[in-house]
């Protein structure tokens, strides 16, 4: 990664940006998870569920089954098609009252035995009742016919279930009792929890193949309960009517758009004994719960149903078409919501405290990671601000500043080294010592400033007339000595002479006319094993002798004293 990049990567403002990111993309994830985990627990209470609801419909089948076969049977009975083919013998007169009818079928003997069958059927079929009308619609025998509500003498030809069965049809209903004790005022209709409420099973009777009266029976659903055993399960009658419910309180509601609502107020009076039914409401849209989870998809959604009382969202199954006009259903709650709410909440925390660690971790590295590169660039410059330093101390250390002649150190150095190499050789070496005359003079005269320029016209002076390998070097103030390399010393005093009438002929450009810039130099040549100070020293010697003579002038150093010469 580039530095300019990395530094904006690791502003303060790039922080806050990639925290909204990490939350972001915590609640992404945070989503997807618990979408799989609803997911997969509708997957699983889906099957859970329409076994339950198949289980409760082959249950009610079964007990269906079983209750027609006993009326089924008893309308084949020669007893029963023979009582009710000589009915007519029994009856009194059509006008007569219900309580005449009554009377009369209790005390008529086979009537009685007929009575007797049908409540040893009763007792073992698990029944609520049984009883025959004759095709009048007049009931002439039941199971119970000495209890209160029996049915003996009553007219039932009113009664759907009944009045199918003299058509000749065999059928089966839910229904209240309609039981003549109760009058129509009594039967109010909110009383459907409090009626005793049943299947009815009616088969016509057959004597000879002429339809002589019919059977019926009544499973009272106090006996079915089991078929709503589980929570959440209620089963509805043709008309969409909840007729049994494991949470009672649905018991008598409406499932939407039943046949029951259409139905004229009349029927339903007359069949349910109530006029009002409260509809079932069972969205498969979940505005309620898409408020509580946002992260719930339309594909989800619309796998849960809401009921508005029930604060859980539930998966609905229902079962129809079973071998009655019954149907099966079951709400089965998600119990598990509140915990994926919470679960979602938590997994969002901890996504976006991991994310968030990460990115601060990155955040702080590439930070020191900078920070270490901007001192790194620091430490590097004032290195190099250093070194320019020191070079130009070196070089500051090797030159005079102000003439740019050597420096007197570097000078002698130089010295001893060519010194040395001109032994090795075998080449001559000369050096001049040379010093401004008066120098003095100019100063107080011209002012400091002026001398300076002297010094420096000097060694300009030297300079333009030496060759490249010699080497002029200031030694003090306005003392100066040069190198001169493979030269004798004939050809160093013609040197020191050259130097000397250039400087006179070519006076300095800086200072006045008057000013009269002049040297005097003294030359030495290297003697075979002679020290370079002492050289130097000869050389010196040789400049006094010229100072000495006026000035202005060169003079050559005699070489030196042999200490054996004396001998
Ligand atoms: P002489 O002919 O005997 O050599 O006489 P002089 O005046 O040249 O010698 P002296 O030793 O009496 O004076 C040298 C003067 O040089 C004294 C000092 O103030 C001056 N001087 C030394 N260094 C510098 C410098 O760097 N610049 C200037 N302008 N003057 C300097
Ligand atoms: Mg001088
Ligand atoms: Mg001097």
């Amino acid at each position: 990664m580039n530095t300019s990049l990395m530094r904006r990567v690791s502003g303060p403002a790039s922080f806050v940006l990639a925290l909204a990111a990490c939350w972001f993309a915590a609640s992404l994830i945070a989503d997807r998870m618990v979408q799989q985990e609803l997911n997969t627990a509708v997957q699983t209470q889906s099957r859970i569920t329409a076994a339950a609801v198949d289980n409760m419909a082959e249950v009610i089948a079964n007990d269906l089954a079983m209750s027609r076969a006993i009326p089924a049977t008893l309308a084949e009975l020669d007893t029963i098609q023979r009582v009710l083919a000589q009915s007519r013998n029994y009856a009194v007169k059509p006008s007569a009252t219900e309580p005449a009818w009554r009377n009369k079928t209790l005390k008529t003997s086979q009537l009685a035995l007929v009575g007797h069958l049908l409540q040893d059927a009763q007792g073992f079929s698990g029944l609520d009742a049984i009883w025959l009308i004759d095709d009048n619609g007049r009931g002439i025998a039941t199971s119970s016919r000495h209890s209160p509500t029996s049915l003996n003498g009553l007219s039932l030809r009113q009664q759907p279930c009944m009045a199918q069965a003299l058509l000749g049809a065999f059928n089966e209903t839910y229904g209240l009792d309609d039981d003549a004790t109760a009058s129509a005022s009594q039967r109010g209709p909110d009383n459907l929890a409090s009626a005793e409420s049943g299947i009815f099973i009616a088969a016509p009777v057959y004597d000879h193949g002429v339809l002589v009266g019919a059977l019926g029976a009544k499973l009272g659903l106090a006996r079915l309960r089991h078929w709503v055993a589980r929570p959440g399960a209620f089963v509805a009658d043709a008309n969409g009517v909840v007729i049994m419910a494991y949470d009672r309180a649905l018991e008598g509601w409406a499932l939407p758009r039943s046949p029951v609502i259409q139905m004229p107020a009349a029927t339903r009076i007359s069949l349910y004994h109530r006029d009002a039914f409260p509809t079932l409401t069972l969205n498969p849209a979940l505005p309620r719960m898409h408020l509580q989870a946002q992260w719930l998809t339309g594909a989800l959604a619309a796998q849960l149903h809401e009921m508005p009382s029930r604060p859980l969202p539930a998966l609905y199954q229902n079962r129809e078409g079973l071998n009655s006009a019954l149907s099966a259903h079951l709400i089965d709650p998600i119990t598990i919501w509140p915990n994926l709410l919470r679960n979602h909440q938590r997994d969002r925390w901890l996504l976006f405290l991991a994310l968030a660690g990460a990115v601060t971790l990155t955040w702080v590295v590439s930070w020191t990671y900078l920070r270490e590169r901007r001192h790194h660039q620091a430490a590097r410059q004032m290195a190099q601000q250093l070194q320019t330093a020191n070079s130009m101390l070196s070089a500051e250390a090797r030159q005079d500043a102000l003439t740019g002649a050597l420096s007197r150190r570097y000078f002698l150095a130089l010295l001893r080294h060519e010194v040395e190499r001109a032994r090795v050789t075998g080449t001559p070496l000369c050096v001049i010592s040379a010093d401004l005359d008066h120098f003095k003079q100019i100063n107080d005269d011209f002012g400091h400033a002026a001398g300076d320029r002297a010094l420096e016209h000097f060694v300009a002076s030297c300079k333009t007339s030496l060759r490249s390998r010699d080497a002029v070097g200031r030694l003090g103030g306005e003392e100066f000595a040069i190198l001169l390399p493979t030269t004798p010393v004939l050809a160093g005093i013609e040197i020191a002479e050259r130097l000397r009438l250039r400087l006179k002929q070519q006076p300095p450009a800086a200072l006045p006319t008057l000013a009269c810039v002049s040297a005097s130099f003294g030359v030495a040549q290297l003697a075979p094993d002679e020290p370079a100070e002492q050289l130097l020293q000869r050389a010196d010697a040789a400049l006094y002798v010229a100072k000495s003579g006026g000035r202005d002038r060169s003079a050559a150093a005699p070489p030196p004293v042999s200490p054996f010469s004396a001998v």
